[in-house]
């Protein structure tokens, strides 16, 4: 039994919650007391989360959606309010690495796939999502950014330019509602243990520990603890901000 039950009753979507970050994130939530609705790419790729969250004893929605493609996105938005009554927090994590290429040689096609998953993506869900969080008067998003939304990066010119703008779209939408009761920030991860870390590093996880000043990677969990703290009431104040839970990586 988790010590408090901070989201008792309140209603999260998140996005990219089949995987690392999204995954340990709805667990989380699930753990102290919110019902959770998971959005990935494919039902198939849910399963375990949803095990995982039913153990923790939350009440959980699975919706296969892209989220770059705008029907899909309405419409799971709008299934999770038909079927939880409202949304409280939207965490919108969904996001994909590019092949690592100096700017000259990126493909085009390369360059709209990670421009249309990260920043169209978390867009359109913030679209909707905002959309009801007017309706009832309040709400919280939280936007996945990463260190690469304020460092450049060797190689990942278009990753590192989605997660800029990811920064941009948080702020302005922070003012654009900042008088609704409705909060909207950036978390900035570093270096975390996921299977996007995995693939990163082609399984030499020591190149990322290197650059780590802690001398570890995160973990899942610990960007899960800093999403909570800045969805809870514990958050109040907090709007347009730009948190970086990344062991001083950004330094
Ligand atoms: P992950 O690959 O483990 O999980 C990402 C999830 O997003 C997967 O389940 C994937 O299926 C889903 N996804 C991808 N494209 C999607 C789409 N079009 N529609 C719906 N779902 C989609 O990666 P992770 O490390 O957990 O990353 C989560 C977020 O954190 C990403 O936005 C990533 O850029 C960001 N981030 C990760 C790190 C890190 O070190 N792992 C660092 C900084 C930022």
């Amino acid at each position: 039994m988790p010590p408090f039950h901070r989201f008792q009753g309140r209603v999260a979507l998140i996005t990219g919650a089949a995987s690392g970050i999204g995954r340990a994130t709805a667990v989380a939530f699930a753990a102290e007391g919110a019902r959770v609705a998971l959005l990935d790419r494919s039902a198939d790729a849910l399963r375990d989360a949803e095990a995982a969250v039913r153990q923790s004893g939350g009440e959980v929605l699975t919706l296969a959606c892209d989220v770059s493609k705008p029907e899909q996105v309405e419409a799971a938005v709008a299934r999770t309010v038909e079927t939880f009554g409202r949304l409280d927090i939207a965490f919108n994590n969904a996001g994909v690495e590019n092949k690592a290429s100096p700017v000259a040689d990126i493909d085009l096609d390369e360059w709209d796939r990670i421009i249309d998953i990260n920043l169209r993506g978390t867009f359109l869900c913030m679209k909707h999502e905002l959309a009801q969080m007017l309706r009832q008067g309040s709400g919280v998003v939280i936007n996945t950014s990463s260190g690469a939304g304020i460092r450049g990066v060797a190689g990942g010119a278009a990753y590192a330019a989605s997660k800029h703008a990811i920064i941009g779209l948080t702020k302005s939408a922070a003012l654009d509602y900042a008088k609704s009761n409705i909060r909207v920030n950036a978390i900035l991860p570093g270096n975390i243990e996921t299977p996007m870390m995995d693939r990163f590093t082609g399984g030499d996880i020591q190149k990322a520990i290197d650059l780590e000043p802690v001398g570890r990677l995160g973990k899942p969990e610990e960007i899960a603890d800093a999403v909570l703290w800045m969805s809870a009431d514990l958050g109040a104040f907090v709007t347009g901000a730009s948190i970086s839970v990344d062991g001083g990586w950004s330094l």
